[in-house]
């Protein structure tokens, strides 16, 4: 006797083929989307791209590989799309509510900083990363020069901020965001433009911009 399957095996069968095609024309949709924003540096439908990003991010970027894109494009605009709703957020908070964390790998390569329990402790030699730390000091943000995570970690539960800006490579910056999406605080993240392990690049006028146009304390 030939084996049938029960009828509400079916129904769910169905059910499941059918959601899975709806989450692939989100998948799709999302990374038109995205291609598009990336492109343009124009957001289309930003709450849409945002969803696509954080519920099907690896279908999403699945389908950037599948038709030979690179796929840290949909990091790139999830991180720029997080900023924009953040920012605002962000500068609203008393500034001595507010971290900044550099990675050492921003110093010159002659830096000779000693490590501390607050991360590398600036001399204010001449380098930009010096300057940047100093100019917003002077605004009255706490800023640390850190070697890894756990020194995020650790000085996050030390001073207890509301709102966080972090520098680093793009896996750092989406690792420092959802930690902050996390423990409720308002999280922007700035992408070197160059990542490495010493010497590395940032657009220190796009820093400028994000701590300079702020409420006052
Ligand atoms: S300014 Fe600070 S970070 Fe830059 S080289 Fe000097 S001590 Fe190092």
């Amino acid at each position: 006797m030939p084996f049938e399957l029960e009828p509400i095996f079916i129904v769910i069968g169905e059910a499941v083929v059918y959601f899975a095609l709806f989450l692939f024309a989100i998948a799709v949709l999302g990374s038109l989307l995205i291609a598009y924003s990336f492109k343009t540096e124009k957001f289309v439908f930003p709450g849409f791209m945002l969803f696509s990003i954080t519920i099907l991010e690896t279908l999403v970027k699945a389908l950037f590989r599948l038709v030979g894109m690179d796929d840290s494009i949909v990091d790139d605009v999830g991180i720029s799309l997080k900023n924009k709703i953040s920012l605002r957020k962000f500068r609203e908070t008393p500034v001595n509510k507010r971290l900044i964390f550099f990675p050492q790998c921003l110093r010159a390569e002659t830096c000779s900083s000693k490590l501390s329990q607050e991360g590398m402790q600036c001399t204010n030699c001449g380098c930009d990363l010096g300057k940047a730390k100093k100019n917003a000091e002077s605004m009255g943000y706490k800023v640390f020069i850190v070697p890894g995570s756990s020194f995020i970690r650790r000085l996050v539960r030390k001073h207890k901020p509301k709102a966080i800006l972090g520098v680093g490579c793009m896996t750092e910056v989406k690792a420092g965001i959802e930690m902050c999406e996390r423990l409720n605080l308002f999280g922007v993240g700035l992408v070197l433009e160059k990542a490495g392990c010493v010497s590395t690049v940032l657009d220190w006028d796009k820093f400028y911009e994000f701590i300079e146009f702020d409420e006052p304390a």
